[in-house]
């Protein structure tokens, strides 16, 4: 391997694929959806959606985008599949997604208003996923106001300018009595939209902790994040047969007596906040001292030399731990870690 000389994040894409084909396996028959959000959460939408569409056993035929301009980046990649966006989108970006064939989550009666008449005016027949508020009050249908929006939904399918395929909602993952609740009022949701006449094929309520946890909690589709890229969750276990997918190194660039120096800091989009972090070198396990804009320091190792090199997070064995770990210190989640990295640091790819 060539010295290192800047910080890289090695990705692998057969932990990617093992990942999925587990996930594939563990949520059967409840479809996997891969989340792609924030650039695949740090690693780069393009060679993921290559590698999940043709490299993989199985293909995954459904992603997660987010927003449309993600959701067009899969989209060019993976023609085939289905690209679902929840964001609310404004028209420019609704007429995009119409035109690229992007499903869209529609959590208020304003956005389904909006994108009927887009749909109207583009001739266009827009899918989507209605999405009933089960508690997290973000954003999401009120129950009081669901037989409407869903009346409304249906008058337009009818009138050929939408398609209800989904219904959908988001867990808060904080308790199992709250998540039981949510689903109730989920399947509630449902019923009402079948009462009315409605026929969507695609339920889903689920996001990585539920779906993999708690089995009774699924529905047609699993909505896949962080665990497709190994990122367990926060206080959460291990994940039996799935790894971490990416590996944080940075090179060691200056010995001094009492520590040494490596190039990597802030300015990495490293939070100045995981000093004291453990991290993996060729001696073992090291604390960070401290993180400056572009270096941190930590205390050496019997030999240590320029041009070693120490792992941040990753799977490895120098003492090294996972990004949730690291993500833990400072009250954060695993993927935070990774999508806060910036382009500064060096992507690599290997098999
Ligand atoms: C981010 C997100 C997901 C994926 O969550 P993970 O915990 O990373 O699997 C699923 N659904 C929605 C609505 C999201 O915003």
């Amino acid at each position: 391997m060539e010295a290192m000389s800047t910080p890289t994040l090695t990705m692998s894409r057969g932990a990617f694929l093992s990942n999925i084909e587990q996930l594939q396996g563990a949520l059967a028959p409840s479809e996997l959806m891969v989340v792609m959000k924030d650039d695949a959460y740090g690693h780069g939408v393009e060679w993921m959606v290559d590698a999940a569409t043709s490299d993989a056993a199985t293909p995954v035929r459904f992603f997660g985008g987010y927003d449309v301009p993600t959701s067009l980046r899969i989209r060019v990649r993976a023609p085939q599949a289905r690209v679902f966006a929840w964001a609310t989108s404004d028209d420019a970006d609704v007429t995009a997604a119409l035109e690229a064939g992007i499903e869209l989550g529609v959590g208020t009666a304003d956005y389904l208003r909006r994108i009927i008449a887009l749909a109207e005016a583009a001739g266009a027949q827009a899918s989507l996923h209605l999405k009933i508020d089960t508690g997290l009050h973000r954003n999401g249908i009120r129950p009081e106001d669901w037989g409407e929006v869903v009346a409304e939904t249906l008058a337009a399918e009818r009138a050929g300018s939408v398609r209800l395929v989904g219904v959908w909602s988001h867990l808060a993952e904080a308790s199992d009595a709250e998540d039981d609740e949510a689903a109730r009022l989920f399947d509630e949701a449902v019923a009402a939209v079948r009462d009315a006449g409605g026929a969507p094929a695609d339920l889903h309520l689920t996001a990585s902790a539920a779906s993999w946890w708690r089995p009774e909690l699924r529905r047609s589709v699993s909505r896949i994040g962080a665990f497709s890229y190994g990122v367990r969750s926060a206080d959460g276990p291990e994940l039996p047969g799935l790894t971490l997918i990416s590996r944080l190194q940075a090179p060691v660039i200056e010995l001094h007596d009492d520590h040494i120096v490596i190039g990597l800091g802030g300015l990495h989009g490293f939070p100045s906040t995981l000093s004291g972090a453990p991290v993996g070198t060729p001696g073992g396990r090291r604390e960070l001292l401290s993180i400056g804009a572009m270096t941190s320091r930590l205390h050496g190792w019997p030999g240590v030399a320029v041009g070693d090199v120490v792992t941040v997070f990753g799977p490895g064995s120098d003492g090294e731990v996972d990004a949730t770990a690291l993500a833990e210190r400072i009250d954060t989640v695993g993927e935070e870690i990774l999508t806060r990295l910036t382009s500064r640091v060096t992507r690599e790819i290997t098999d």
